[in-house]
C-alpha cells in the first residue's frame, strides 16, 4: 500500500514535471506560454549511425525517450549503416531487447550505405504522421517535439528544423548560450557547394513577427529535421544515388523550396548536436562523396548559377557523377520553379560573384596572387593573403571588386588596418561586408592599381612571399602595385 502509493506519487511528480518544466539555460523564456493542441500528429524518430560510439548513441535515444509525450512518440528506428565495432553487434541487440521499450526498432543494414540510403531506409519502415531524422550524437531537450508537431499540423509542407545547440566533442557538455536566448542563425550557402551559418535578414525578421515563430531558412543542416510522412515521399525524398556524407542537405534545401514546400527553424524546439572535426568513418574507395554529391545537385537543380559552381570548383569539371535522369523528370514532373526564382526570393542576400561587379576572378601580380590561404569562412575575420597564382580561379583566390566598389570574397570585404601611420605597409583585414562604403570602398585604376580610397593606400605584393599576408602601401605606381583580374566588365 505504502510503496503502491510512494509510486503514484513519484508518478504524479514526474508527470506534473513533465508539462511545467521548461529548461530556462536552454530556451527563449516566452516558449513557456506557448500552447499546444491535444491532437499533435504522431512521430517516428529516425537515428541512422555507422561505428557511434555507445554512450552518445544511448544519450541520444534516452533523451528522445524521456523528453517526448508517450503518445506522440510512435517508434524510435534505429538504422545501423553497416557498423563493424564490436559494441553495436550483439551488445546493442541484447540491450534494445532487454532495456528499451518495444517500439525501439533496429534495422541493420546488409552493405555500407551512407547517410542518405541509410535516412532512406528508416523512412520506409516508418509508420507515424511525421518523420523525425536524428543524427547519432545528440541530446534532445525538454518540449522538442511538440512545436515542430504542432508546426507540422498547421503546415504540411514546412520541414523543420529545431535550433541546433553544441554539444562539445571534449567534455560532452550540452552548451548553453550564455547571452540572449532569442539568438539563432539561419542557413545559406557558399558557390564552392558548402553550408554556411547566416544571421536572419532584416525582412524576414519583420516577417516572422516574434522571434519564437518559425523563422524560413535558405538552407538547412541536414542531420536534424521534421517532415510529415508522405510529404517527405511527395517532394521527393532523396537522391539515392548520393553516396556515404555531403551535399544532399542542400539538395533537399533547394528542392523543398523550389517545388512547393518551405525550410523553417522552429525556434521553441531544441537540440544538442557534437559537432566533430573529423568523420569518425571510412569513405569507401577514398571518393570525395561531399564533391560528387554536389555535382549531382549542382547539375539537377543549379540551372545557369552553375557556372558560379565550377568557377569555385574547377577540379570537378570532369568528375563522373552518374546519371542523374531520375531526378531531372523529378523536377520536370513536379514543375518546380528555377534557381533564378530560389535565389531571389528565397535567398536575395547570397552574392552572386559575377552580377552586378567590375571585375572577378583571379587578382594576379606578376605570378602571385590575392590568397585567402584557406582562412575564410571559419572566423568572423582573417588577414587577405598571397599565394602562387593557380592554374585556375579556385575558392581561395577568386575575389570580386563589386558595382559599389567593395573587394569582396563570399560575404567578407577588405578593410586596411591601421591606416595612418606614414609609409607603414598595412595588412588588409576581410570583415564582415557591411555595404556602407567608408573603409570597405575600393577602385581599381585604369593603370592596375588597387586603391582603398578611405586611406588611400594602394594593394602591394613587394618583398612578399607566396603564404604572406597581403599589404597596403603609398600608391607610387611600382610593379607590385600593378594588378590584373581575369574578367573586367565594362
Ligand atoms: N552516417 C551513416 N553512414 C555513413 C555516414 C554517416 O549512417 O556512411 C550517419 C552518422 O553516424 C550520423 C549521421 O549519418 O549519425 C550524420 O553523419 P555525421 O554526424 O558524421 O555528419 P555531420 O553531423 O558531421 O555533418
Ligand atoms: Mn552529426
Amino acid at each position: 500500500m505504502a510503496v503502491g502509493f510512494m509510486l503514484i506519487s513519484i508518478f504524479l511528480i514526474q508527470h506534473s514535471l513533465a508539462t511545467v518544466v521548461l529548461n530556462e539555460e536552454i530556451h527563449d523564456p516566452r516558449c513557456k506560454s506557448v500552447e499546444y493542441g491535444p491532437d499533435l500528429p504522431s512521430a517516428s524518430i529516425i537515428i541512422i549511425f555507422t561505428n557511434e560510439a555507445w554512450s552518445s548513441l544511448l544519450r541520444t535515444i534516452y533523451s528522445v525517450l524521456n523528453r517526448s509525450p508517450v503518445h506522440l512518440l510512435k517508434e524510435i528506428i534505429l538504422v545501423d549503416d553497416f557498423s563493424d565495432k564490436e559494441h553495436l553487434k550483439h551488445k546493442l541487440d541484447y540491450y534494445i531487447r532487454t532495456r528499451l521499450p518495444s517500439k525501439v526498432h533496429l534495422l541493420r543494414l546488409p552493405q555500407r550505405s551512407g547517410l542518405i540510403r541509410a535516412r532512406l531506409a528508416g523512412a520506409k519502415m516508418a509508420s507515424a504522421d511525421v518523420l523525425v531524422f536524428l543524427d547519432s550524437h545528440c541530446e534532445v531537450t525538454e518540449f522538442w517535439l511538440e512545436p515542430l508537431l504542432q508546426r507540422i499540423k498547421e503546415s504540411r509542407t514546412s520541414v523543420l528544423m529545431p535550433i541546433i545547440d553544441v554539444i562539445s566533442d571534449e567534455s560532452m557538455e550540452y552548451m548553453y548560450s550564455k547571452g540572449a536566448k532569442d539568438f539563432f542563425q539561419i542557413g545559406g550557402f557558399t558557390w564552392s557547394g558548402h553550408f554556411t551559418w547566416i544571421s536572419i535578414p532584416p525582412e524576414e525578421e519583420a516577417r516572422r513577427g516574434s522571434s519564437i515563430n518559425p523563422t524560413r531558412s535558405p538552407t538547412m543542416a541536414g542531420g536534424l529535421f521534421a517532415v510529415e510522412r508522405n510529404f517527405f515521399w511527395e517532394i521527393g525524398s532523396y537522391d539515392k544515388d548520393m553516396d556515404v556524407w555531403g551535399g544532399e542537405n542542400l539538395e533537399m534545401s533547394f528542392r523543398v523550396w523550389m517545388c512547393g514546400g518551405s525550410l523553417e527553424i522552429i525556434p521553441c524546439s531544441r537540440v544538442g548536436h557534437i559537432f566533430r572535426s573529423f568523420h569518425p568513418y571510412t569513405f569507401p574507395g577514398g571518393k570525395d562523396t561531399h564533391g560528387i554529391n554536389t555535382v549531382r545537385l549542382v547539375e539537377v537543380w543549379l540551372d545557369e548559377y552553375k557556372r558560379l559552381f565550377y568557377l569555385h570548383r574547377p577540379d570537378l569539371l570532369m568528375v563522373d557523377f552518374g546519371n542523374i535522369t531520375e531526378r531531372l523528370e523529378f523536377r520536370k514532373k513536379r514543375k518546380c520553379k528555377n534557381f533564378k526564382w530560389y535565389l531571389q526570393n528565397i535567398y536575395p542576400q547570397l552574392f552572386i560573384p559575377d552580377e552586378n561587379v567590375q571585375a572577378y576572378g583571379r587578382v594576379r601580380n606578376n605570378h602571385m596572387c590575392l590568397d585567402t590561404l584557406q582562412r575564410h569562412g571559419k572566423d568572423a575575420q582573417y588577414n587577405l593573403g598571397i599565394f602562387s597564382c593557380n592554374e585556375q580561379a579556385v575558392t581561395t583566390q577568386f575575389f570580386s571588386l563589386t558595382a559599389a566598389g567593395e573587394l569582396r570574397h563570399e560575404d567578407m570585404c577588405a578593410e586596411v588596418l591601421n591606416y595612418g601611420a606614414d609609409n607603414v605597409p598595412m595588412h588588409v583585414v576581410m570583415y564582415q561586408c557591411h555595404g556602407k562604403k567608408g573603409n570597405q570602398f575600393w577602385e581599381i585604376l585604369k593603370s592596375g592599381e588597387i586603391v582603398a580610397k578611405y586611406s588611400g593606400l594602394c594593394l602591394d605584393s613587394s618583398d612578399l612571399q607566396p603564404g604572406d599576408d597581403i599589404t597596403a602601401s603609398v600608391c607610387d605606381g611600382r610593379r607590385s602595385q600593378l594588378w590584373i583580374w581575369d574578367n573586367y566588365i565594362k
